[in-house]
């Protein structure tokens, strides 16, 4: 298959209607030379695109796998992403010969890829050469890296509810 640098798309096929657009996105767009996280493999995408006068509409979905190293034993790790229910919009000029939605489908994934990895995350078993006690704080619940805040949170809440449940402060008083 053609493996493309960039994905574009017509003004003239959108005022067909919907667009539906796979293939082969080229991993040299991520272009991480200062992040941990790498691609190995090109981003086979299968996208749909509609243009609502000024704004063109992309959804659709991705797969890709990405390189990093384990945060805790700094193995190095792989990951296949399947990136579902992507969508994006950008507003454009309808001067413009064509439109380039590789930026815009590149931040789309950078987004739901976390740049760290653990062997938790990549194994079952979650078996990593080193086994911090406080393994829920460097061990992200989802694919999203801003979740993990909102887990400290959870954690002080869990602990009231073992004092709550406790019999011990009734039997000192
Ligand atoms: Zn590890």
């Amino acid at each position: 298959m053609n493996i493309l640098n960039k994905i574009l798309i017509y003004p003239s096929e959108l005022a067909q209607g919907e667009q539906r657009l796979k293939g082969e996105l080229s991993q040299s767009v991520f272009d991480l030379k200062s992040y941990d996280l790498k691609p190995v493999t090109d981003v086979s995408f299968d996208l749909r695109v509609n243009q609502f006068d000024q704004e063109v509409l992309t959804q659709g979905e991705v797969s890709v796998v990405f390189q990093s190293d384990c945060s805790r034993c700094l193995k190095p790790l792989e990951k296949e992403y399947h990136l579902e229910g992507l969508a994006f919009s950008m507003e454009v000029d309808e001067e413009d010969e064509c439109y380039d939605l590789t930026e815009e489908l590149r931040e789309e994934i950078l987004i739901r890829v976390p740049q760290y990895f653990s062997c938790a995350q990549i194994s079952a078993e979650g078996a990593c050469e080193i086994n911090y006690p406080q393994k829920s704080i460097d061990n992200p619940s989802s694919d999203s890296v801003q979740n993990s805040p909102s887990s400290n949170q959870d954690d002080r809440w869990s602990g009231l509810d073992a004092w709550g449940g406790s019999d011990e402060g009734r039997d000192n008083q």
